[in-house]
């Protein structure tokens, strides 16, 4: 590490190269740390907002999975098999798809062996179960707080190894030149820094960056991703990186005062589902869009184990989704409510259909209520929601259509190096699924993606720490650019939208417009509302104290991001491409129900697309086109000539100036 100081309008800003800098602190950004130590890279450092914010570190599910190969039974399993599995989702590139399944033993091992308590029978295999979208039983779970585990187990394991971390640290710019990643401007947001002259802004030096700051969860007001997790993904669409699929996104009805999906036993206990009017009248809904109660019930039944919503089922489970997005957007609050029986179980199971009958049957779950039989069924599921205030028992619970997983994000080669050299992308900061993608492979990819990344620079790059005189006059060019702007939004007092409630209607339009449901028309407003306010965005920011500025830095990124999201969804929905996870609303569609009109929508594709879409800035807008899938690649098989060839690449490994770029 090498630090010097640049003085900037007569202000000291601190300057540090580094080899290699991580970015991120969920199970991607620590995994790929560890890595690149393993892999002789030791001049590195890993940034973070902060250590115990993002995704993995702060949600988790009723059983949340990982998916890997199958490692138990006699069923059988491959690479191939899984690689293909990934690939049938859509839109999805052949080759990562072919190293998510190739890499997810030695992820999940590694894993397994720093700690995290996946489950072995008493043989020690590691029994899976079947997850959506899976034809095996590929999945496994350490419990309700997998990724949190995980987290927690690599977390140790870099600071064993004595990897410098800079928390409470936010990168907000990439710093590119000639396609090349250079470095990056960041800011310290401790509220000392802050309120310094140079208000903690550092500038950083590091010709290979691993961007690993998860999904733009800060792009929706309606979220089940954990209030810390906002997303970066803005500075590398801003610096040029080509975003993919940026309009598949995974929603799905999730609790709203406190945040968690309300999938598997929370439905499959059949609480009741009432809508509450503003002023106050309750009615229970579901049987309303049904042919008969009892067919509502087995929707239901089945929302529990097909949890995100889906086109491909919108004549099924995914309709319960279409609906109680149908009622909030009239204004009504929407709750699942444990303490009494919907309607359809006046005369107990008998009258529902059998698959749901002998599903209770066969779980001893014939208590009186929903609530006795969750207790019966699965009593965390209840503690859960108690240690949290929220007394399943005696109150019903509130619940939205959500989003929860961003499917797209950067396009990524097979060595999830992004468009722009030098700067990679794995995690949920990647695009490498497209409109479906298995239950629990995102935490496979935050492990392969990152292994990957780390892998290439180790194996293609010299260790590189300096400070050219070039870089610096650039860099220090953008933090006086940065500097004026922030004290041009800090000099009015007074006026403006703060900035959590500039995002909140931002984000709000998004849940409404470009969600779940799409509408081309009020897309395009909200596209050109947020052009407006990017274009003069600091010149109209306020903040009216120091401690604002990363608010302030975010929305900004958000805002570009959002750009990019929905010039992605408009050219899907001009395409007709409705496949996975978002419905487009049209004047002339098929209804899906008559008592729905507004969802009119336009059918999906008959068959799965085998198209990515991709997004990049032009000319200060965002442009998106499709371009056809990278297939699943037909690698080497012949042991003598892979071992040769894996010799050759592995040759310069940690042998520091010995090995030029190939
Ligand atoms: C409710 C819920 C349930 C889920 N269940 C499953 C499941 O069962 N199986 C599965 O596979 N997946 C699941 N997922 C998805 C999965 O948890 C995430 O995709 C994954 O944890 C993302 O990991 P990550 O490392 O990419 O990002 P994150 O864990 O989100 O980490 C991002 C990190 O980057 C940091 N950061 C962000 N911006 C900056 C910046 N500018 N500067 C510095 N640091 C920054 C953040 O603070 C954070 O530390 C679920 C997600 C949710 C919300």
């Amino acid at each position: 590490m090498l630090q010097e100081t640049v003085t900037v309008n007569g202000i000291p800003i601190p300057v540090t190269a580094v080899d290699t800098a991580v970015i991120g602190s969920g199970c991607a950004g620590w995994n790929a740390a560890d890595w690149l130590y393993d892999l002789g890279r030791r001049d590195c450092i890993l940034v973070t907002e902060g250590v115990s914010m993002g995704t993995s570190r702060n949600t988790g599910s009723d059983k949340q999975t990982y998916y890997k190969l199958t490692l138990s039974g006699g069923a059988g399993d491959s690479v191939m098999e899984m690689a293909n599995d990934l690939f049938s989702g859509g839109g999805v590139n052949g080759d990562t798809a072919l190293a998510e399944a190739a890499g997810s033993v030695r992820s999940f091992i590694k894993l397994a062996n720093l700690g995290v308590p996946f489950p072995t029978d008493v043989f020690g295999s590691f029994v899976g179960y079947r997850t959506d979208h899976d034809p095996r039983q590929r999945a496994t779970s350490a419990g309700p707080l997998t990724s949190r585990y995980m987290t927690e187990a690599l977390e140790d394991s870099v600071r064993r190894k004595g990897i410098p971390i800079w928390d409470n640290t936010m990168v907000f710019r990439l710093l590119v030149s000639e396609g090349q990643v250079e470095g990056a401007l960041c800011l310290s947001t401790s509220p000392a820094a802050l309120s310094s002259p140079s208000h903690g802004l550092g500038i950083l030096r590091a010709k290979h960056i691993i961007l690993a700051t998860g999904g733009p969860a800060g792009c929706y007001l309606h979220s089940v991703y954990p209030e810390s997790q906002t997303g970066m993904s803005g500075m590398a669409l801003e610096a040029g990186a080509a975003g993919c699929n940026l309009n598949q996104w995974q929603y799905g009805l999730a609790s709203v005062k406190f945040r968690w999906n309300v999938s598997g036993t929370y439905q499959q206990v059949l609480p009741r589902y009432i809508a509450v009017t503003p002023e106050g009248r309750e009615r229970e809904f579901l049987p309303e869009y049904f042919a008969s109660p009892e067919e509502a019930l087995l929707m239901e039944f089945r929302k529990g184990y097909e949890w995100p919503f889906d086109t491909e089922k919108l004549k099924g489970s995914s309709r319960i989704d279409c609906i109680v997005q149908h009622e909030t957007a009239k204004g009504n609050r929407v709750f699942m409510d444990f303490r009494r029986n919907p309607s359809g179980l006046e005369d107990g199971i008998s009258a529902l259909d059998q698959e749901v009958s002998s599903y209770l049957q066969n779980s001893g779950a014939l208590q009186d209520t929903p609530f006795k039989r969750l207790l019966h069924m699965n009593p965390q599921a209840v503690e859960l929601y108690k240690s949290h205030s929220i007394d399943l028992e005696k109150e019903p619970l509130e619940i939205r259509v959500c989003a929860q997983h961003h499917n797209g994000g950067l396009a990524v080669d097979s060595n999830w190096q992004t468009t722009i050299k030098g700067l990679y992308a794995a995690g949920e900061a990647a695009g490498t699924f497209g409109s479906r993608r298995p239950g629990g492979s995102a935490l496979n990819s935050t492990q392969v993606g990152s292994l990957r990344a780390a892998e290439h620079i180790a194996c293609t790059t010299c260790p590189e720490t300096d400070i050219p005189e070039a870089f610096l006059s650039a860099a220090a060019a953008e933090a006086a650019a940065f500097l004026q702007n922030i004290e041009a939004a800090l000099s009015k007092k007074e006026g403006g939208n703060p900035p959590l409630q500039q995002r909140h209607q931002a984000a709000e339009a998004m849940s409404l417009f470009a969600g779940m449901l799409r509408c081309p028309k009020k897309m395009k407003k909200l596209d050109e509302m947020l052009q407006k306010q990017l274009h003069s965005f600091f010149v109209s920011a306020c903040v009216h104290n120091p401690q604002e500025i990363p608010f302030l830095l975010k929305n900004r990124d958000l805002f570009i991001t959002m750009r990019a999201v929905l010039s992605a969804m408009m050219q899907a929905a001009e395409t007709l491409q409705t496949q996975g996870s978002g419905l487009v609303t049209a004047e002339n569609g098929e209804s899906i129900h008559p008592l729905l009109p507004e969802f009119s929508y336009l059918p999906p594709l008959p068959q799965r697309e085998n198209r990515l879409l991709l997004t990049k800035l032009r000319n200060g807008s965002f442009s998106s086109q499709f371009s056809p899938v990278r297939p699943i690649p037909e690698p080497e098989s012949w042991f003598e000539t892979v071992w040769a060839q894996y010799r050759e690449r592995r040759k310069f490994l940690g042998q520091s100036g010995a090995t030029k770029e190939k």
